[in-house]
């Protein structure tokens, strides 16, 4: 979609680190990293949020990607973070996961 910075980094129109990357998926770091590992998957194909992702397919190979990218990087303990709306804190409205990792997270979140 246009004007959507993550389709950009999807389509590598604009540079990104990429840390992960298979058929339906990307990953790269968070450019305002909230732990020692902050790293975004996304479709590369554009849902703006999970409230339209209507695609099963991707919905397992968004978790795959998960998957892929934390045994990747070695890690066992991370946290996965979908957020769905403005309330919610999604600032980005092309729908993605949020895997961090590498600090003490609290539960519950603020
Ligand atoms: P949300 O708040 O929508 O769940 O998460 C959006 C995330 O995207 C934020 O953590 C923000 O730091 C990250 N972000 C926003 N713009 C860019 C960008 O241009 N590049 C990268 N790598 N991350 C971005
Ligand atoms: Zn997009």
């Amino acid at each position: 979609m246009e004007n959507c910075i993550f389709c950009k980094i999807a389509n590598k129109e604009i540079p990104s680190n990429l840390v992960y990357e298979d058929e339906y998926t990307v990953a790269f770091n968070d450019l305002s990293p909230q732990a020692p590992t902050h790293v975004l998957v996304i479709p590369k194909k554009h849902y703006a949020s999970l409230n339209e992702l209507d695609d099963e397919k991707l919905m397992s190979a968004l978790l795959t990607a998960v998957k892929n990218v934390v045994t990747k990087l070695g890690i066992t303990e991370y946290r996965t973070v979908i957020n769905t709306g403005e309330s919610a804190g999604q600032t980005v409205f092309h729908l993605h996961i949020h895997i961090l990792s590498g600090r003490p997270l609290k539960w519950p979140p603020g």
